[in-house]
């Protein structure tokens, strides 16, 4: 018999932590099994677009210099193309980040005089520097590309009878962000997405829409490119590197559009024909597979955290039962003592760096001190089990990933046991 009560003990969970635990994991094996579902579905199409693009050991190879004819990167790019049910796509290391893929994607597809229009409120914090909405160098508002916002309706719909005013001659572009990121907006589904798409190339057929695909990759079994969207973009050390890709960042769409990236990556007259591999493909191959089980497990732990928490009467968002359209999920712990204690027990349970212990501290960018905790084999990545939280009302933490289900349950109970430590909760 295995005794997985004693292993977990052995870990620092208490009886009462792991009774508890169970018994919420008991009333989500139905939603369990759905997600299964899910990616078993996106296991399929992954590796049927793995088959059909022909993937071989060679895409493997260490390809440096120019990189000219990088078979692995060509092959990848095809892929991703084949995965999304785009016409091409964009996968490189040398997109270093998420921001940097939206960036591109935007500053390659707009120019001087051009409008940008975010029909869903405010974008994600570091997009706000890129845009120009906060100054800074280089921005879109520094070329000559004007912004305009529509934000959402009190109840997180979209407000579709100012975004009909919002488009005019000048609008080239509309940025959609699929993940409530770090707000308290709910994330919106594809079909959400579709529909948006749809209303506003009824108004305008040629606009370009992008959507910012971050943390949404394999949550359903469509995607934003499959309900119109014309580039899909994300990052790598999120959802579809499968917590195996070291670094990078990926843009989806049409023709047009990544054929506009590429040049902007690299240089006018080069495009996509330049830019070694340098033997990071395995790992982006291999992750890519990975990805949809990933993104399950990081699924479950979402939601058996939102149970558990919301069972020990904390607001969570998404609420316990709400269907999921990212992986991100927020704990309002209403206590600063909360918040270090879920981060520094999310922190204990990690497979790199348990011994240490996060402290709040004062970050560049934040208007108060934030106290995050991250074990991860790749720095940043938030595929990784990791948690975040800013240490001021309403004190809430944002935890996400978790390469494997087990691990991501070990993680939340491991917070929890902090928090029943400190006599921060009591269990029923
Ligand atoms: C993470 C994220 C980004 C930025 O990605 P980085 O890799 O952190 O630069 C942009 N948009 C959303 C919605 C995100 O979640």
């Amino acid at each position: 018999m295995l005794d997985t009560m004693t292993m977990y003990r052995d870990l620092g969970i208490s009886k009462e932590v792991y009774e508890f635990g169970k018994e919420v994991e008991a009333s989500l094996l139905d939603r369990f099994a759905d997600i299964d579902r899910v990616a078993e579905y996106n296991q399929l199409k992954v590796v049927h677009a793995m088959q059909e693009a022909r993937v071989s050991e060679g895409c493997f190879n260490y390809a440096s210099g120019y990189g000219y004819n990088d078979m692995g990167r060509d092959t990848l790019e095809e892929v991703y193309a084949k995965t999304f049910h785009t016409e091409a796509a964009l996968v490189r290391p040398q997109i270093t980040c998420g921001t940097h893929a939206l960036a591109l994607a935007l500053s390659a597809n707009l120019r001087p005089g051009d409008e940008l229009l975010s029909p869903v409120g405010k974008p994600y914090d570091t997009l706000e520097e890129v845009i120009g909405i906060r100054e800074s160098k280089g921005s879109l508002a520094e070329y000559g590309v004007t912004y305009k916002q529509v934000d959402l309706l009190e109840d997180g719909t979209f407000d579709y009878e100012n975004i009909r005013k919002a488009i005019n001659e000048k609008t080239k572009l509309v940025t959609i962000q699929r993940s409530k990121g770090y707000q308290t907006r709910p994330s919106f589904s594809v079909s959400q997405i579709g529909e948006l798409i749809a209303f506003v190339k009824e108004i305008k057929p040629d606009v370009i829409c992008m959507v910012d695909n971050c943390y949404g990759e394999f949550v359903e079994t469509i995607e934003p490119s499959d309900v119109g969207a014309d580039m899909i973009v994300g990052s790598l050390i999120k959802n579809p590197g499968g917590g195996l890709a070291p670094i990078g960042g990926y843009i989806a769409g049409t023709e047009s559009c990544i054929e506009n990236c590429a040049y902007r990556l690299t240089s006018p007259g080069l495009g996509k024909e330049v830019g070694a591999s340098l033997g990071v493909m395995q790992s982006f191959y291999q992750g890519f597979f990975l990805s949809p089980t990933v993104v399950a497990g990081a699924l479950k732990g979402a939601i058996f955290a939102a149970n558990i928490y919301e069972k020990l009467g904390f607001p969570v968002i998404p609420n316990g039962t709400e269907s999921r359209h990212d992986i991100i999920q927020a704990v309002t712990l209403g206590s600063a003592e909360g918040v270090i204690a879920f981060c520094k027990g999310i922190q204990a349970a990690a497979p790199v760096d348990s011994y240490v212990s996060p402290e709040p501290w004062a970050m560049p960018g934040y208007d108060s001190d934030v106290i995050m905790a991250a074990g991860a084999f790749v720095q940043g990545s938030s595929i990784e089990l990791s948690a975040d939280g800013p240490i001021k009302p309403p004190y809430a933490v944002y935890f996400q990933g978790g390469l494997t289900w087990a691990h991501a349950k070990f993680g939340i109970l491991r917070s929890l046991e902090e928090l029943v430590r400190k006599g921060l909760v009591t269990l029923p």
